[in-house]
C-alpha cells in the first residue's frame, strides 16, 4: 500500500504518530493509499525546521526569491499532466478540470513572480528640514496553510507563492482526502531551488491542524474550508495571537433577467452548477428566476441535465466525475430527500444513477429543483454537490433582497442586457465577488479572492495585493542624520515640517 508522508526540512520523511488515513479512488472507490496523520510532535519538527530557515530566506534580495517562483512555473508547466493526473485520481474532477485547477493556481505563481515591486515601500525625501522617511513591508516569519479537498493544488497556490515571494517560510496542512499533490509541490519547489525548511508540508488532521494554530512560532494562518471550521480556525488564531485569514462555505446564486440571453444563461448555469459535480465553493447552486424566465429556463435545463456525461475523471468525453467520498455522496443524497420532504419539485433526480464498471465509484447524477423557497434547508445550506435550486421572484429587487440576506456571501452572477441595472446589481450587492454575464467571477491572481459574511473570516482575501499585505507587516522610518548644532529635548509632539 503506498504511503503518503510529510515533507519536512527539505526531504520526503514517513509519519511517526502511527495514525493514518484511506485515501480513495472516488470513480472506483478503492484505497490507493495511506496518509499519515500527523503528531503535534511532528509539526513542531516543521515549525523548527521553518523558523531555521527564515533569517536568510528573508534577508535574501527579493529579486532571487522571485527567480525561484520563475523556475517553479516552469517545472509546474512541465509537469502538468502528471498534476492533472495525481489531481483526478484523489479527487475525481475530470482532467481537463483538474488542468484549469493548476492553470489558476499558476497565475498565482506568475504574479509572485512580480512581488520584488510591491514590496518595494514608498519614500519621502524631507518630511522635515534634513529629515526622510520612508515605508516598507517586511514578511512576517512563519505561516501556515490549511486547504481544502475540492482544489488540492490551485488553493495551496493561491497562499504559498505570494508567502514564500514576501519573505515567509510556510507549512501547507493539505486536505487528508487528496494529499499527493501536495508532496508533488513540495518536490519542485525544491528543485526550483527553493531553500530547505523554507516550505514544508505536514500532512494531517484535526490534531496537526490544532498544533499549527496553538504554536507560538508561527505567525498566521490561512485557512479555506467549510464554515464552522473556517469560524474556529479564525477564533482559534487570533485568540492565540496570530493574523488569520480563513475562508469558508458558499451558496451562489445566478440571476437570469427576463431580458438575458437564456441560452447563455443555460450554458452558464450548467457549468457552473454541475462542473466538477459542483464541488467548487464557486459553484452555482441557486439559479434566481426574475419575472417570466422561469418556465423557459427550466425547459432549457431540463433535457441537458439529463444528457450529462457523467463518468471517470480520466474519460476524455466525460463533463462531471465523481463526488469525493462515499459518506459526501450520502450526504449530497441525503439534501435531495429533504428538498422533496420540504416540497420543492424534483424536475431531475440524479440519486440513482449507477455506472457500469464503475459501481463502487461515488457517482451521483445532476438535479434540478423547481419552486424552491428561502425557508427551504435546500435553500440555506451549502450542499456541494451536483444539485440546483431556481428560486422564481417577480423583480431584480426581489433577488437582491434574497442573496442579501443569505449567510453567505462568496460569489454572485447577474444575466442581463441591461446595463443599468447590471451596475446597480454590482454596487448594491453583498457579496464579495460579482460576475455580470459570467457564470464563476473568480478573480484573477492580480486581483483577489475572498467572500464577504459567513464565506470569510479575517480582514484580507488570498492573492492580489491583498495577499501581500496579508503576508507582510508595514514598516514606516524616519531618518535624520544630524549635522550642526544640537536640538535638545523637545517635549511637543514631533511636529517635523515647521
Ligand atoms: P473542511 O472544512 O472539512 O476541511 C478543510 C480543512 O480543514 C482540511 O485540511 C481538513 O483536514 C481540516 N479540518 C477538517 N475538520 C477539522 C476540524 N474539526 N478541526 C480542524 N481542522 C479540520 O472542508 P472540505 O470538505 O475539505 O472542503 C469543502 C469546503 O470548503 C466547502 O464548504 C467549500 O465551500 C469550502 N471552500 C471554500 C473556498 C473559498 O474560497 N471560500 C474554496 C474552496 C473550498
Amino acid at each position: 500500500m503506498r504511503e503518503i508522508g510529510h515533507f519536512i526540512g527539505g526531504k520526503a520523511v514517513a509519519g511517526t504518530s502511527g495514525r493514518t488515513a484511506n485515501v480513495f479512488n472516488p470513480a472506483s472507490g478503492e484505497v490507493t493509499g495511506k496518509v499519515a496523520l500527523a503528531s503535534t510532535a511532528e509539526v513542531d519538527a516543521a515549525v523548527e525546521a521553518a523558523n531555521a530557515a527564515w533569517p536568510a530566506w528573508a534577508s535574501m534580495p527579493p529579486l532571487r526569491r522571485a527567480r525561484v517562483m520563475f523556475k517553479f512555473k516552469e517545472l509546474l508547466e512541465r509537469d502538468r499532466r502528471e498534476f492533472a493526473a495525481i489531481i483526478t485520481s484523489e479527487h475525481g474532477k475530470v482532467l481537463s478540470d483538474a488542468d484549469g485547477e493548476l492553470q489558476r493556481g499558476m497565475e498565482v505563481v506568475e504574479f509572485a513572480c512580480g512581488i520584488p515591486h510591491l514590496i518595494r515601500g514608498e519614500y519621502t525625501e524631507a518630511v522635515g528640514t534634513g529629515i526622510d522617511a520612508w515605508s516598507i513591508r517586511q514578511p512576517l516569519g512563519v505561516v501556515a496553510g490549511i486547504t481544502p479537498f475540492n482544489f488540492p493544488l490551485m488553493v495551496p497556490l493561491w497562499m504559498i507563492p505570494v508567502a514564500l515571494a514576501c519573505g515567509n517560510c510556510f507549512i501547507l496542512k493539505p486536505s487528508e482526502k487528496d494529499p499527493s499533490a501536495s508532496l508533488k509541490l513540495a518536490a519542485l519547489l525544491k528543485e526550483a531551488g527553493l531553500p530547505d525548511g523554507v516550505f514544508s508540508v505536514v500532512q494531517g488532521d484535526r490534531t496537526a491542524v490544532e498544533a499549527l494554530l496553538a504554536h507560538p512560532g508561527i505567525q498566521a494562518i490561512s485557512f479555506v474550508g467549510s464554515t464552522p471550521i473556517a469560524e474556529a480556525i479564525y477564533r482559534g488564531g487570533t485568540a492565540s495571537g496570530k493574523r488569520v485569514q480563513a475562508l469558508g462555505g458558499a451558496k451562489n446564486h445566478l440571476v437570469v433577467m427576463p431580458d438575458a440571453d437564456l441560452d447563455d444563461a443555460t450554458d452558464a448555469l450548467m457549468g457552473a452548477a454541475y462542473g466538477s459535480a459542483g464541488e467548487r465553493c464557486m459553484a452555482i447552486s441557486v439559479a434566481v428566476a426574475v419575472g417570466d424566465s422561469a418556465d423557459k429556463l427550466i425547459a432549457k435545463l431540463e433535457p441537458r441535465i439529463r444528457a450529462l456525461k457523467v463518468g471517470p475523471g480520466t474519460d476524455p468525453e466525460a463533463e462531471m466525475g465523481p463526488l469525493v467520498t462515499r459518506e459526501h455522496r450520502e450526504k449530497v443524497k441525503g439534501y435531495v430527500d429533504i428538498g422533496v420532504k420540504e416540497g420543492a419539485k424534483l424536475v431531475v433526480d440524479g440519486r440513482g444513477m449507477s455506472l457500469q464498471g464503475y459501481e463502487n465509484g461515488y457517482f451521483i447524477g445532476g438535479s434540478l429543483f423547481d419552486n424552491v423557497t428561502t425557508d427551504m434547508t435546500i435553500y440555506k445550506e451549502e450542499i456541494f454537490g451536483p444539485v440546483l435550486a431556481v428560486v422564481r421572484t417577480p423583480d431584480m429587487a426581489g433577488a437582491v433582497r434574497m442573496i442579501n440576506d443569505h449567510q453567505f456571501g462568496n460569489g454572485v452572477s447577474l444575466f442581463t442586457s441591461d446595463g443599468g441595472a447590471a451596475r446597480d446589481f454590482a454596487a448594491g450587492i453583498q457579496i464579495g465577488m460579482v460576475g455580470i454575464n459570467v457564470p464563476i467571477p473568480v478573480p484573477m491572481a492580480f486581483h483577489s479572492f475572498g467572500g464577504w459574511k459567513q464565506s470569510m473570516f479575517g480582514d484580507h482575501h488570498m492573492h492580489g495585493m491583498e495577499g501581500v499585505r496579508f503576508y507582510t507587516r508595514y514598516k514606516a522610518i524616519t531618518q535624520r542624520w544630524p549635522t550642526g548644532a544640537r536640538r535638545g529635548a523637545e517635549f511637543i509632539m514631533p511636529t517635523l515640517g515647521r
